[in-house]
């Protein structure tokens, strides 16, 4: 049956053909309690999820580690390295830091450009040279 001329409200729904309305919703908390449409505001948080909608925040997660313990979100921190290098929770791969130019301490001025353009030579000393270079008009 439906309702041709005038639906009979209550609420968000018609009590004589059942048709949805997104208007005067009974919200509980997040959730309409008569047609169960959700919306973005007043969750239930239990932790990381909200208990009504199951939404997901990411303010509260229960970590354990690199993991969360309810909701299984990663984040890139605390892993738990195994002897292959990989996290034993995520799975993650560790970096390898050993190419990584901030641990690279055999590091030196030859190879930095901009020493090149201070004009000074392996030394450490000033070149004439570079005035010369420079001083071409
Ligand atoms: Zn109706
Ligand atoms: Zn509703
Ligand atoms: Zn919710
Ligand atoms: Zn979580
Ligand atoms: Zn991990």
């Amino acid at each position: 049956m439906t309702c041709f001329l005038k639906h009979k409200w209550n609420g968000c729904k018609c009590t004589r053909c059942g048709k949805i309305r997104d208007e005067q919703h009974d919200w509980d908390g997040c959730k309409c309690k008569r047609c169960n449409k959700t919306r973005d505001t007043q969750h239930d948080w239990d932790g990381c999820r909200c208990i009504r909608c199951g939404k997901l925040n990411d303010l509260y997660h229960d970590w354990d580690g690199c993991k969360c313990k309810r909701c299984g979100s990663v984040r890139d921190t605390l892993h738990d390295w195994d002897d292959s290098n990989k996290c034993k929770r995520c799975g993650k791969n560790k970096p390898d830091y050993s190419s990584d130019s901030d641990f690279d301490f055999g590091y030196s001025l030859d190879s930095d450009p901009q020493y090149d353009r201070n004009g000074y030579d392996e030394n450490g000393n000033y070149s004439e040279e570079h005035d010369d270079y420079y001083n071409v008009s």
